[in-house]
């Protein structure tokens, strides 16, 4: 099964998430969405990688929402003995001086060119574990301070042993966010000094070696997306499984810093956009840290009525997506437009299975759909009310949202309540719909069925964001703060729109700009078929084009992997 994997030196990618396929729950938002398009592309490329994560058994949540926008969460679990084979080893890892057991599934990436790749789904569900150890790999983002630590003990050490004892051959370990930094301990340990070549006063392992072989990608300025651990609680748990002083040496003197860790221990390290790279760079003075802009994955976000249209007149584009930089020219008018009604009637339909909204085909419509937390601001499109009610008596429009918040995040289960709080005082004035349980199925039809994408983070804080890149593989342009990805994509009026005075700039009067763009520049382009179809071709050519995960795959292949 495992056979054909092994023959060449593989890159190990670990992450706490993965969106493997859109009905394996194991992935919570963006993150995860990318791991899933990184090894998708690895198998459209057939680049030799395999991903270790988490099996996370009772899945992220399942959202559900009262008609007032209050979130519950249900467990949203999957039987991985259902659909996937076991694989034949079994390692254990040190937690509290026990030995816990970890097993392994695999599931196989399919292209639809052929080539495949691998993502192992690490579990502690085995009899021969204490009751509490065998929920480890059950919950994913829940549980205590603890419970995480654990959870990253499977995933950095046990990930590491498993590779072994399958038999893989690892020539590089990129950990996709700090979550997986244990894998770096576990590399010091096999990377002992001998006692007589120790040097006092200097750790006794071999960092450059561990350093070589490492590559880390932070994912956030946000300080509650960084792993930090009190040393009593990483001492009870991993006793001395390093030396204490070199443990603080690279982690931090006060808490273990799991981004610290993995900067300290990697030889290449990056940001997921030009901007983000130097905010981390801001963040982390003394370390070099690269731009590899994030990207989509082609095949899987591109609706399948613009698919068809590509393979008619682009064909190779899967492979090679760069060739979607014709489609200004090339793809005539009604096609393009053909294709977008196709995603938009989707839409139309599952919204109003999913809600009882039934929207109109024929307006324009705002899509905005992501985690829905402070920094996102789903709440500034609905600043003000009436003004927005202006807006559409001249020129009508109509709005599609979605989101979950984080379980414990009380403060965006708030700004989802207030998101429909705003929607039922807007009804019957514009038409509005939140559609429940956002995930990568419901993205899929989403994304491509709106008209514009609208994104409102606080700068500097949206490292990349990636959905807009899937709006632009349809055709649909984006109308977004400055931010992330959006700075090398936008070109003002042609692929898109900004919302405020630039990346450096305050956010106050972003609502009012928002509106301005809105009533002055969207709006009315949207009125003029062909200037629409237009921007609609260049969302498409400028940067359709460029932000894949096949571009970003192929820079991390020749800047970090070889
Ligand atoms: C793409 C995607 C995200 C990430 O979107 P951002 O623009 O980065 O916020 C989150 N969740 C789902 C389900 C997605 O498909």
């Amino acid at each position: 099964m495992l056979t054909p994997f092994l023959g060449i030196e593989r890159v190990a990618y670990f992450t706490m998430e993965i969106a493997a396929a859109p009905q394996i729950p194991t992935y919570g938002g963006g993150l995860g969405i990318l791991a899933g398009d990184t090894l998708r592309t690895a198998a459209d490329l057939e680049l030799p990688v395999v991903a270790v994560s988490l099996v996370s058994r009772s899945g992220y949540f399942r959202q559900s929402l009262s008609v007032e926008g209050l979130q519950s969460e249900a467990p949203d679990p999957w039987d991985p003995a259902a659909s996937l084979p076991r694989l034949a080893a079994k390692v254990a890892v040190p937690i509290e001086n026990r030995d816990v057991w970890v097993c392994a599934w695999l599931y196989t990436i399919e292209a639809h060119s052929g080539g495949r790749a691998p993502v192992i789904f690490l579990d502690t569900d085995l009899p021969e574990n204490e009751a509490a150890d065998r929920e480890l790999t059950h919950r994913l983002y829940g549980g205590d301070t603890a419970y995480r630590l654990k959870q990253e003990i499977v995933l950095g050490i046990g990930g590491l042993r498993m590779l072994a004892a399958l038999g893989f051959r690892i020539r590089k370990y990129h950990m996709n966010e700090g979550h997986a930094a244990l894998l770096a301990l576990e590399l010091l340990r096999q990377a002992v000094v001998p006692p007589p070549d120790q040097r006092p006063g200097e750790p006794p392992y071999d960092l450059p070696d561990v350093r070589e072989r490492c590559i880390f990608t932070t994912h956030t300025p946000v300080g509650a997306g960084h792993d930090q651990f009190d040393y009593p609680l990483v001492d009870r748990l991993l006793g001395n499984f390093v030396e204490r002083d070199t443990l603080r040496r690279l982690a931090g003197s006060d808490r273990l810093d799991m981004t610290q860790l993995a900067l300290n221990l990697s030889g290449y390290v990056n940001g997921v956009a030009k901007r983000h790279a130097e905010i981390s760079r801001r963040m982390y003075p003394g370390y070099i840290v690269r731009a590899v802009t994030n990207g989509v994955h082609p095949h899987t976000w591109t609706h399948p009525a613009f698919a068809a249209l590509y393979d008619r007149h682009l064909p190779g584009w899967c492979h090679e997506p760069e060739m979607l930089v014709r489609a200004d020219c090339c793809l005539g008018d009604d096609d393009v437009w053909q294709a977008h009604a196709i995603a938009k009637r989707g839409l139309v339909e599952r919204v109003r299975a999913l809600t009882g909204v039934s929207l109109d085909p024929d307006l324009p419509t705002l899509g905005f759909a992501r985690r829905m937390t402070a920094y996102k601001r789903p709440e500034l499109l609905f600043s003000d009310l009436d003004r927005l009610r202006a807006i559409a008596r001249r020129r009508p429009f109509q709005v599609v949202l979605a989101g979950k918040a984080h379980p414990r995040d009380e403060d965006g289960k708030r700004r989802i309540a207030q998101v429909h709080a705003a929607l039922r005082a807007l009804a019957p004035d514009i038409r509005g719909a939140f559609l429940p349980n956002y995930d990568m199925a419901l993205a899929q039809v989403l994304i491509p069925g709106v008209d514009v994408w609208l994104n409102t983070p606080q700068r500097p804080l949206e490292a990349s964001g990636t959905s807009g890149m899937k709006a632009a593989l349809n055709g649909v342009p984006s109308l977004s703060v400055l931010d992330g990805w959006w700075i090398e994509g936008c070109v003002e009026g042609i692929t898109g729109w900004s919302i405020g005075d630039g990346p450096d700039s305050a956010s106050d009067g972003d609502a009012e700009s928002l509106y301005a763009k809105l009533e002055r520049e969207v709006l009315p382009k949207h009125a003029e078929r062909e200037a629409w179809i237009r921007v609609m071709k260049r969302a498409i050519s400028h940067n359709g084009s460029v932000f894949t995960s096949h571009r970003m795959m192929r820079r991390y292949a020749s800047e970090a992997y070889l």
